[in-house]
């Protein structure tokens, strides 16, 4: 009941009240219990309006940026989306109800563990986890009619674009190490058109194609 209750005020209160406006993403958020994607230690702030450590110096993303990306997205239900950067495999579980389905690549062995262990648990059968380096996308299913990062780019990650479709979407944080802008690369045919959503702040996206791992 309590949790139930404390879900709800998650939807309301940090992200209808930020105008997120997408029904499907508000519904979508309404279904995926957030406590299940975060460790014992932090279930009791599950619903807070922060990100939370998941363990291996990551975090899973504040609610509501993840509701943010996902409304950017634009999804209609039938299509195939790439994430990259699975974490705790919370925005994972939100994107299988939102598309057809999802590939997600983690960079860390034990947290893709985890997250597939969870989606598995929770019944949800159209998302993949794949630990790889997704620096450079996944070239094995594309192309996506939306792609999603969750750690932040260094640049212009324009290998990701070429595996949009036509009419696809890339929304990723880039910028610095510690600050981003939200950005949404909208493919139109040949061109993209790009917008800026505002600042941001996500760990580093590590690999081939975004910032050397300096741990
Ligand atoms: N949406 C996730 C966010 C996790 S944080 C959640 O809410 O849980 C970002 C994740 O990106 C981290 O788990 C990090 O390990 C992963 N990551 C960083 N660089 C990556 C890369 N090149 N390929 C795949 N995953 C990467």
């Amino acid at each position: 009941m309590r949790i139930r209750r404390d879900l709800e005020r998650m939807v309301d209160e940090q992200i209808r009240a930020r105008n997120v406006r997408d029904e499907r993403v508000l519904q979508a958020m309404l279904r995926v219990p957030r406590h299940r994607f975060v460790g014992d230690a932090m279930r009791h702030r599950a619903y807070d309006d922060c990100p939370l450590p998941i363990g291996d110096g990551q975090t899973i993303s504040q609610p509501y940026i993840v509701a943010r990306m996902l409304e950017l997205l634009a999804l209609r239900g039938d299509e195939t989306v790439l994430e990259i950067g699975a974490g705790s495999g919370y925005q994972t579980a939100l994107l299988a109800l939102l598309a057809k389905r999802v590939v997600a690549i983690e960079r860390i062995g034990s947290l893709a563990l985890i997250a597939r262990r969870r989606l598995e648990t929770l019944e949800i059968p159209n998302a993949v986890v794949i630990c790889a380096d997704g620096s450079m996308g996944w070239s094995q299913e594309a192309p996506y009619r939306g792609i999603l990062v969750a750690a932040a780019a260094p640049d212009v990650p324009s290998m990701l674009m070429e595996q949009l479709t036509d009419d696809g979407r890339l929304v990723v944080p880039v910028g610095g190490r510690e600050t981003q802008d939200l950005m949404v690369y909208s493919r139109r045919g040949d061109g993209f058109e790009e917008t800026n959503d505002g600042g941001c702040r996500f760990v580093p996206l590590i690999g081939r194609h975004g910032w050397e791992d300096s741990r």
